[in-house]
């Protein structure tokens, strides 16, 4: 496959922390549609990344034998549209034996669609209550379309390896994790939800650089 029907890629990592019980070489691809505040990869979401050769990947899939999981996330993946399908063919060519979970804000189903056929899950982050509009605005500092985040999570939940995920931002209140808990009761099918801790950044480029991508 020609490198130029692939994603660029902005780093990759191998965590234990990613997934519940798996090991994962997670692949960070660059660019986001979202600008949330306190966003832990900023720069690779604004496309600010040192772009990483594909042999490295290569590397891995043929000597680290470690990992059963890939975990394609960023910056939001699914913007990579038809060349994030080619990169997960890539991933199931060299090692077909690898869970492959692809991470998502949720704001393109069309998409998560179209990968649903080919990956064995998705964690979605759930921002804020979807049905509180004006507080998932603050937090994705976006427009935020709710019936676009419930048909992912709807084609999402179907899949075994899904997980949904919220930050516990500051000015979520519990009531807030509440309404997300009753949102995923309605359409998440009963999959893992996890809420994580705030770390704050600390970043006052994170806070003041926020021009649109160029996509
Ligand atoms: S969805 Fe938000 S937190 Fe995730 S990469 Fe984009 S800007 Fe960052």
């Amino acid at each position: 496959m020609n490198v130029n029907e692939l994603p660029k890629i902005a780093g990759i990592l191998i965590s234990g922390i990613d997934h519940p019980s798996h090991i994962s070489l997670n692949i960070y691809l660059p660019f986001c549609n979202f600008n949330c505040r306190n966003c832990h990869n900023y720069k690779i979401a604004k496309g600010i990344f040192e772009e990483m050769p594909y042999e490295n990947l290569f590397w891995e899939f043929e000597n680290n034998f470690i990992v059963d999981m890939v975990i394609i996330t960023g910056g939001e993946p699914t913007l990579q549209g038809d060349k994030l399908i080619n990169l997960i063919k890539l991933i199931k060519n060299k090692r077909p034996e690898l869970i492959i979970r692809v991470d998502s804000n949720g704001s393109l189903p069309g998409i998560i669609k179209k990968l649903s056929l080919f990956v064995d899950g998705f964690a979605i982050d759930i921002k804020a209550p979807p049905f509180n509009k004006d507080k998932y605005e603050y937090t994705i500092r976006k427009k935020f379309d709710t019936e676009s985040l419930i048909e992912s999570v709807k084609i999402a939940s179907e899949l075994p390896y899904t997980i949904f995920r919220t930050v516990k931002y500051p000015w979520l209140k519990e009531n807030d994790i509440e309404e997300i808990k009753m949102f995923l009761n309605m359409y998440g099918k009963g999959k893992p939800y996890f809420v994580n801790p705030f770390f704050n950044i600390n970043d006052n480029d994170q806070i003041n650089n926020v021009e649109e991508i160029p996509l």
